[in-house]
């Protein structure tokens, strides 16, 4: 007769700060693979599935959302020393999200735009990524994150192997998905060349350009990229805005959008009134004829 295992299985907590719980909603997806892997792990915290709490410990927490608020700024040490490995998922967690586009900009005029009693409101003046207050042991990137991917990081978490996450540009993935390229077709501005992949270059596939939910790549040449736009046709604080989506709070892509004047909130410069803006070295002439003249939009 078999002897039942004594070794204790490895605790997974799902931890929820600042966020939309999509992210969370992806480990709900896996359904079937959980089943599969349900006897191996314990889920001790799942807020999107359970009402039951825990505080740990935990030997991997995987954590969604920005640190937005005082208790979650409180909670996320509280996490961090209870966890052996903490894993932050999604644009939120790993960029600060849309919550981050208030960074640029003046909190309590926000707060009392869009709360009817914005005295009852406990925000921080930023929101911030989670890596920027504790030490972060993986990332997942994405909003929504990739739910194979994050089954390939559990698991190998699980198991003690390093986990296979892609590296490159959605650029890649675009090619090799066959992809004609809608920058190069229909001059539709593309975050591709500078994006981490982990979609399977999902936008370009239904003619839109990349708008760089994963966040950046290391090392992403941001500056070429924006003086594309602009040769483009697009001025410089527009070309700054396209990056300034979900992940626009994470560098470099911050500091473009900073630097040319695409700052959420603000409205970017159009073409006519471009020239006195100081970006120096970003504008160039609009060559006749480019894709952007020839009416390609994001
Ligand atoms: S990254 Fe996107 S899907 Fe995930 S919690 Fe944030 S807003 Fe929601
Ligand atoms: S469409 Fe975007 S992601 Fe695809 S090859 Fe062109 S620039 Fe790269
Ligand atoms: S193509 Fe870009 S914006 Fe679209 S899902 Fe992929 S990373 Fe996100």
């Amino acid at each position: 007769m078999a002897r039942a295992s004594t070794t204790p299985r490895p605790r997974l907590g799902v931890v929820k700060l600042a966020s939309c719980d999509g992210c969370q909603l992806m480990l709900l997806n896996l359904e079937d693979e959980l089943l599969a892997i349900a006897d191996r792990i314990d889920i001790v915290e799942f807020p999107e599935a359970t009402t039951h709490r825990s505080s740990g410990p935990y030997d991997v927490v995987l954590v969604e959302g920005a640190v937005s608020t005082p208790e979650q700024l409180e909670q996320i040490h509280e996490v961090r020393r209870e966890a052996k490995l903490l894993v932050t998922i999604g644009a939120c967690a790993t960029a600060g999200g849309i919550q981050a586009m208030r960074n640029w900009r003046d909190h309590d005029a926000f707060r009392a735009a869009v709360y009817a009693h914005p005295e009852y409101i406990e925000s921080l003046a930023t929101a911030q990524p989670v890596a920027d207050y504790v030490k972060v042991d993986a990332e997942l990137r994405g909003c929504p994150i990739n739910a194979g991917q994050l089954l390939e990081l559990v698991t190998a978490l699980l198991t003690g192997r390093r986990p296979d996450l892609p590296d490159e540009a959605v650029c890649a993935a675009c090619k090799r998905a066959g992809r004609v390229c809608v920058m190069v077709s229909q001059g539709i501005p593309c975050l591709g060349p500078v994006t981490m992949t982990g979609c399977g270059a999902l936008c370009p596939g239904f003619d839109r350009g990349c708008y760089g939910c994963f966040g950046p790549r290391e090392s992403a040449n941001v500056d070429s990229l924006s003086r594309g736009f602009v040769h483009m046709g697009r001025t410089p604080s527009e070309a700054g805005r396209l990056f300034a989506g979900f992940t626009g709070y994470a560098e470099p892509f911050r500091g473009l959008i900073t630097e040319l004047g695409g700052v959420p909130g603000t409205t970017p410069v159009p073409r006519a009134t471009a020239a006195p803006e100081g970006a120096a070295g970003h504008a160039a002439p609009t060559p006749a004829g480019s894709p952007a003249q020839a009416g390609g939009q994001r």
